[in-house]
């Protein structure tokens, strides 16, 4: 698959037994399948995701690596910042320090691993044997 946003190519990484897929060699950014997204943060369901007009941010149109549709713009109901969203659902995309935003904001329940934590395990890849 390919950065919606700097078209490199996403790499996948491993956390907690899922795969994540990064633009490492690019912006930073991070892919996250639907149900990728509920491993990460069990309160967060794409469900409770709300749509906005996309003129309310100040960003190109992205569109999904999976589907290449153009993805909606908005936010989850728990608040947070503002994603984009495949309209097919198929997940996720996320600029880069927006996933931090969204661990710290997001599910309000358990306590994951700390959102650095969590970065820093995402930006190592993992050892290829
Ligand atoms: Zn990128
Ligand atoms: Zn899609």
């Amino acid at each position: 698959m390919n950065c919606p946003a700097c078209i490199e190519q996403l790499i996948a990484v491993e956390f907690q037994h899922i795969e994540v897929d990064v633009c490492l060699m690019g912006c930073q950014g991070v892919w996250l399948d639907e149900g990728e997204l509920t491993y990460l943060q069990p309160h967060i369901h794409a469900h409770t995701f709300v749509s906005m007009p996309s003129r309310t941010r100040n960003a190109p149109l992205r569109c999904c690596p999976r589907c290449d549709r153009p993805m909606d713009v908005g936010h989850l109901q728990s608040g947070g910042p503002l994603l984009d969203h495949c309209p097919a659902g198929h997940g996720l995309w996320l600029d880069a320090g927006e996933l931090q935003g969204l661990l710290a904001t997001g599910g309000g329940g358990s306590e994951p691993a700390g959102p650095l934590d969590f970065l820093q395990r995402l930006f190592t890849p993992k050892e290829l044997s």
